[in-house]
């Protein structure tokens, strides 16, 4: 099972890292070591200063599938989940800045918290049009919506299957909406699908 998580893939959250708006979708990947399960707490590491939340829709894949057509896109995945894609802004800025690989600050163990609920498919009214959000200690910082990712699900789908075999079980976390922030130790995350809390993360 692999994570393949995108970047940039909404404009108001590209725009607040200094990011430019990608041509193409910006993928990387996250070890299966990196999810937390069970609303189980996330315990903050020593290595960075700077962890922040960015919370994410996540498409979980139903099949083997290379090469997908967009037409097929849809029929490689059945549910939607939330998920958080922990990253250690500190060490993300160093890797960037000298050109190198961003998985010390995206790939750590626990760095993807997962629902363990995800919703079918045919419960949305419309995939193009899923609300989702992240409170941290009560307080909504993240407000997202599909209808604003610059590449949606199928596309996500169909690009990244030109390079990745994708299999069944396969997660993407198909990028974060403005607002991410750092995380401090004490600190309780809560994400939302409508108004449906799927995910729950106390920082210890
Ligand atoms: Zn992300």
């Amino acid at each position: 099972m692999k994570i393949i998580c995108i970047g940039r893939n909404y404009v108001d959250h590209a725009k607040e890292l200094n990011n430019p708006v990608p041509e193409n979708p910006v993928f990387f990947l996250k070890p299966d070591t990196a999810l937390l399960r069970r609303n189980r707490p996330f315990y903050h590491p020593e290595f960075s200063d700077d962890i922040h939340y960015e919370c994410e829709l996540v498409v979980k894949i139903n099949k083997l599938g290379k090469n997908i057509q967009k037409k097929f896109a849809h029929t490689y995945y059945n549910e939607i989940g939330i998920g958080i894609d922990f990253t250690a802004r500190d060490l993300q800025s160093k890797a960037k800045a000298k050109g190198l690989p961003w998985e010390i600050a995206k790939a750590f163990d626990a760095s993807a918290p997962l629902s363990m609920e995800f919703i079918k498919k045919d419960e949305f009214a419309d995939l193009n049009n899923i609300s989702f959000r992240l409170d941290k200690n009560g307080e909504t910082v993240q407000n997202g919506n599909s209808a604003d990712m610059l590449f949606g699900f199928d596309e996500l789908i169909t690009y990244l299957s030109k390079f990745l075999t994708l299999k069944t079980g396969d997660l993407i976390f198909t990028g974060t909406p403005a607002g991410v922030g750092p995380i401090q130790i004490g600190d309780k995350l809560e994400a939302y699908i409508g108004d449906r809390l799927l995910l729950k993360c106390n920082i210890k």
